[in-house]
């Protein structure tokens, strides 16, 4: 695999004698599931998806740790400058840069495919004269993204796609460091829309490339610089909710650059999924109860990659697993060592219940009204109906707050169980997600603008793309030499037996784990 092949053929990320190929994604979506789509879009939000406008917590890592200051002076209102007197920015506080530097470091040691990226450019520069407008949240982690798109050879000048998540100190860090970032904690609603508009409203100043997370950027540049699109290479998409309104736009044949999905790459999605939640799992519910595992019964709604994610984390700490399942075949708990059960069966002895369908109504009050005192009940599907919330807010039951998101929900007899994050998303609400993880997003992201900036004209048309299976692996192996990993090399022999190239892809490019139409799809 050759990276970085030069300007000639335009074609950065290059792979042996392999002839790319370019998944494109159906546009269809039936009306059933864009129904389906937008009333989940009004639910809740979790870290493949994104779903309160610019609200959402998708990518949302550590809690925010930011600002402990009482300037309640709105940015907008102050007049900053860096240390270079360069004033091209908004945020709380530039002072903060240095508390923010320390965050970004902290970042970069989890983020080693994005550092190797920034190494392998040295003297090439895939991104030169790339202007990159990026609406996502302002973290450490997005940071280290900006830093390598700096490095690359971009522009970059950012909002935030979530009025709560901006890392106060670490904007003022990039801020500091040169980039046009505008954004802060706990924006208004016309403040969100305001920061947008000074990343792309500037004089001598027009972006080529997008990169959103949720769509409101892209939004706002249709509805208000439509021109801008000619000079526009491409829209990289980073969420659910983002990717269903390019897939509308398209659709209705108004998607006028071609865009790429990152939300459905296999590496994402796998790690986003399964990894994700088994590391998080466990945090979210110690960190809200302080719940020991060994020993406790626990029954988990559904056994996909979520499910076995949260099984294995469970499992490993001693707990007792128990699995509800409606498929008999893809996913087996049987074979992991989980004993397959339906609810009513053993909700009056476990523990703790877990959702992850992506379903509705999987525990409803029925079974609230027969668990045992104590039970600990969370969500950590896509939507907040897993847990039938609604059904616990009736005159006879009262409820206590006794932590942030921690509620006792009490029986007139005395009987009380401990419902998290009111049964919205447990790890989104409650723990951090792991900078790893955000890693191989940011990493998605970056190969993503790289390929869509420098297609030859004709590669991608005005439709919705995924990234090349092949990419999609390069972005695992090069989180690889991390771990000191290696990987065993195919023989002449061997790729001729299965039939694969030596040098990948090594699966075809209709494997995915799940798609968001496959989402907006299920019947
Ligand atoms: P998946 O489709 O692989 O797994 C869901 C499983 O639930 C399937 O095996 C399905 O057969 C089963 N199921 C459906 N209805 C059921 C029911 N009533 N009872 C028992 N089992 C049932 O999906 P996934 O990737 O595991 O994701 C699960 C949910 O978690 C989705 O809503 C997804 O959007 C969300 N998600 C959450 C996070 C997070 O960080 N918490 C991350 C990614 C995805």
């Amino acid at each position: 695999m050759a990276v970085w092949p030069g300007p000639n053929g335009r074609l950065w990320i290059q792979f042996a004698d392999q002839k790319q190929e370019f998944n494109k994604r159906p546009t269809k979506i039936g009306r059933r599931s864009l129904s389906r789509s937008i009333s989940q879009s009004s639910t809740d939000s979790y870290s493949s998806g994104t779903y309160n406008t610019h609200t959402h917590t998708h990518n949302l890592p550590a809690a925010s740790y930011t600002d402990s200051s009482d300037d309640e002076t709105s940015p907008r209102d102050k007049q900053q400058k860096n240390s270079k007197g360069n004033g091209d920015f908004c945020i709380k506080n530039i002072k903060q840069a240095d508390f923010g530097r320390r965050e970004i470091e902290i970042a970069e040691q989890e983020m080693p495919a994005l550092m190797a990226l920034r190494k392998r450019a040295q003297g090439e520069k895939p991104l030169a004269g790339a202007k990159v407008v990026g609406c996502t949240h302002i973290t450490a982690q997005t940071a280290v993204l900006m830093e390598t798109l700096s490095a690359l050879g971009a522009q970059c000048r950012w909002a935030a796609c979530n009025i709560y998540s901006t890392q106060n100190e670490v904007a003022a860090a990039l801020a500091e460091g040169g980039f046009s970032v505008f954004a802060w904690k706990g924006e208004s609603e016309d403040d969100f829309w305001w920061c947008i508009d000074r990343c792309v409203n500037l004089e001598g100043w027009q972006p080529n490339m997008i990169l959103d997370d949720g769509g409101d950027l892209t939004h706002w540049i249709y509805k208000k610089y439509p021109n801008m699109f000619k000079k526009i290479k491409g829209i990289v998409e980073e969420s659910v909710t983002g990717v269903h309104r390019l897939y509308q736009l398209s659709k209705a044949g108004k998607l006028c650059v071609p865009a790429m999905n990152v939300n459905d790459s296999v590496t994402k999605q796998k790690f986003d999924n399964l990894y994700c939640c088994r590391e998080s799992i466990l945090d979210g519910l110690k960190r809200t109860t302080d719940v020991m595992f060994g020993g406790k019964q626990v029954v988990v709604c559904g056994y996909g990659e979520v499910g076995k994610g949260c099984c294995a984390a469970l499992k490993a700490m001693g707990s007792i697993v128990y699995v509800t399942e409606i498929d008999p075949i893809s996913h087996c708990p049987i074979m992991d060592g989980f004993r397959l059960v339906k609810l009513n069966e053993v909700i009056r002895q476990v523990d703790i219940v877990i959702t992850c369908t992506g379903n509705k109504n999987v525990v409803v009050r029925e079974y609230l009204d027969r668990m045992k005192n104590g039970c600990i009940v969370c969500n950590m599907g896509h939507s907040n109906t897993e847990i039938d919330v609604a059904s616990l807010r009736t005159p006879e039951l009262t409820w206590e707050r006794v932590r942030s998101q921690v509620d006792h929900v009490i029986w007139p007899d005395g009987k009380r169980i401990v419902l998290l994050a009111e049964g919205r998303l447990l790890n989104l609400s409650c723990s951090t997600v792991p900078t790893f993880v955000l890693s191989i997003t940011a990493t998605t992201q970056a190969l993503a603008l790289i390929e869509l900036y420098n297609a030859p004209e004709g590669r991608y048309k005005q439709d919705v793309y995924l990234l090349p299976k092949k990419m999609d692996e390069y972005v695992a192996s090069l989180h690889l030499p991390t771990f000191d990993a290696h990987l065993t090399e195919l023989s002449d022999e061997q790729a001729k037996y299965l039939g694969l190239n030596k040098n990948g892809p090594f699966k075809p490019n209709y494997y995915r784990l799940r798609t968001s139409s496959d989402q907006f799809n299920t019947t």
